[in-house]
C-alpha cells in the first residue's frame, strides 16, 4: 500500500461471503468520509495482509470458513505498536461471544443485521480512537513498571524485585525439592571512594560494577542492586555448592580490573557472601542473614589480610 493518502483510514475488511462483503463495502462507500479499503475473504489472507501492511481498523466477521477472528486478535495483540482497532461482526443473541471478543481486545462488536452506514462510521472512528488511547495507556503502564522494578542509576532490578524473586525461588525450591543460591556482594570502602572522588565518580563506579556483574552472569540469573553499594544475585537452581562458588569467583575476578572514571583509575574490591537453600537456611530471613554473615566474614578477613574479593559460603559447607 504505497502512494495512498495518509489521512484516509485504512480498513481491512474480512468477510468470506461475497454478498455480505459487497453490502459492507456499500455501507462504507456510502459515507463521504473516505476509507482506503482492502478486502480479504479468509482469515489466512487477512493474516498475511496484516503482516505486510499497516491498517487502522480491521472490520471482520467473527467466523469464517478457515477460522475465527480470534486468530486476527491474537496477531494484532502481539504487535508491539501501531495496532489496528478490531471490530468484530457477529449475529444476534450471542452475548457471550460479544463479551469474549471485547475481553480478548476487540474495540467493538457489531450485529450484522443492525449495521447502518452512519453508526458504522462512528463505530469505526471511535474504535480507532479507543485503540490509540489503549496503546498509550499500555506504553505508560510499561514505562511505570520499568521504573517500579529497576534501579534508576544502574538499570538493575531493585530491592522490591529482589524480595519478590527470592520469595519465588523459595516457593519453587520447596515445591520441587531443589536448591538455589543467593550471592550478596558489597563493595569495600565505597564511602571512602565517594568522599575522595565525589558522588559522580561513585555513580560511574556503581554503573560499571552493575555492567560487569551482568556480563558474567546468565540472563536467567537475577542481578539486583539492593542498597547503595550492595548487590545481590539469585541463581534460581543449582545442583551443588561448587556452582555458586564458581560464579562468585568469576564475579570477583571481573571486578578486579581497574575502573576508568575519567579522572582516575580506581581499583574496586568487593566482598561476596553466598547462602544456599536449604543448607544455609530455609526462610528468606535466614538466607539473607547467612549471606550477610558470609559477606562480613570476607570483609573482616580482607581488612586483616588485605586480600580483595574473597568468597565465603555460610555456614561453611562441604562441596
Ligand atoms: P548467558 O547465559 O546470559 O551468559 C552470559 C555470560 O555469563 C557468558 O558469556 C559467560 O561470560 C558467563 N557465563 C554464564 N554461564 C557460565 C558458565 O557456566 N561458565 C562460565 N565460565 N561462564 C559462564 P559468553 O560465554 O560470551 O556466552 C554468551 C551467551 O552464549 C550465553 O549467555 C549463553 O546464552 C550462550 N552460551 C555460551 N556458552 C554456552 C554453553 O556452554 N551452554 C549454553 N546453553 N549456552 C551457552
Ligand atoms: P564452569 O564454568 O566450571 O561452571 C560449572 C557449573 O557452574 C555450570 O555447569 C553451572 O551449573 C554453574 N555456573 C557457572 N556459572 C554460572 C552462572 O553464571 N550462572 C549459573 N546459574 N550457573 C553457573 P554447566 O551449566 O553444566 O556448564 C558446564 C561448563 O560449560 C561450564 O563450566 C563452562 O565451562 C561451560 N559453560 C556453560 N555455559 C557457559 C557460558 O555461557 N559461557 C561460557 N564461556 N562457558 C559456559
Ligand atoms: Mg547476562
Amino acid at each position: 500500500m504505497t502512494g495512498d493518502d495518509d489521512t484516509l483510514l485504512r480498513i481491512l475488511l474480512v468477510e468470506d461471503d461475497s454478498l455480505d462483503r459487497a453490502s459492507l463495502m456499500r455501507a462504507l462507500r456510502n459515507d463521504n468520509h473516505g476509507f482506503y479499503i482492502v478486502e480479504a475473504s479468509s482469515i489466512n489472507s487477512a493474516c498475511v495482509l496484516l503482516e505486510l501492511h499497516h491498517f487502522d481498523v480491521v472490520l471482520t466477521e467473527y467466523q469464517l470458513h478457515d477460522g475465527s477472528a480470534d486468530t486476527l486478535l491474537a496477531l494484532v495483540n502481539a504487535m508491539p505498536s501501531n495496532r489496528p482497532a478490531v471490530i468484530i461482526i457477529g449475529s444476534y443473541g450471542d452475548d457471550v461471544l460479544a463479551r469474549q471478543c471485547i475481553f480478548a481486545g476487540a474495540q467493538a462488536y457489531l450485529i450484522k443485521e443492525d449495521i447502518r452506514p452512519p453508526s458504522l462510521l462512528s463505530t469505526i472512528v471511535q474504535a480507532k480512537q479507543h485503540a490509540k488511547q489503549w496503546e498509550e495507556l499500555q506504553t505508560e503502564a510499561a514505562h511505570l513498571r520499568v521504573q517500579a522494578e529497576h534501579d534508576a542509576l544502574t538499570g538493575l532490578y531493585n530491592r522490591h524485585v529482589f524480595d519478590e524473586t527470592l520469595r519465588n525461588c523459595l516457593a519453587q525450591a520447596e515445591r520441587y525439592g531443589r536448591a538455589f543460591a543467593l550471592l550478596m556482594i558489597d563493595l569495600d570502602q565505597f564511602k571512602q571512594i565517594n568522599d575522595t572522588w565525589g558522588h559522580c565518580t561513585g555513580d560511574i563506579l556503581l554503573q560499571e560494577v552493575a555492567c560487569r556483574l551482568c556480563s558474567v552472569t546468565r540472563d536467567s540469573d537475577r542481578v539486583c542492586r539492593i542498597g547503595g553499594d550492595e548487590f545481590a544475585i539469585l541463581l534460581p537452581e543449582i545442583l551443588n555448592h561448587r556452582q555458586p562458588a564458581i560464579l562468585a569467583e568469576r564475579l570477583a575476578e571481573a571486578l578486579l580490573e581497574p575502573v576508568h572514571t575519567g579522572e582516575t583509575n580506581i581499583i574496586i574490591s568487593a566482598s561476596i557472601g553466598v547462602a544456599i537453600y536449604p543448607d544455609s537456611g530455609t526462610t528468606a530471613d535466614m538466607l539473607l542473614r547467612n549471606a550477610d554473615k558470609a559477606m562480613y566474614r570476607c570483609k573482616h578477613r580482607e581488612s586483616q589480610a588485605n586480600i580483595n574479593n574473597i568468597v565465603q559460603i555460610w555456614p561453611t559447607l562441604p562441596g
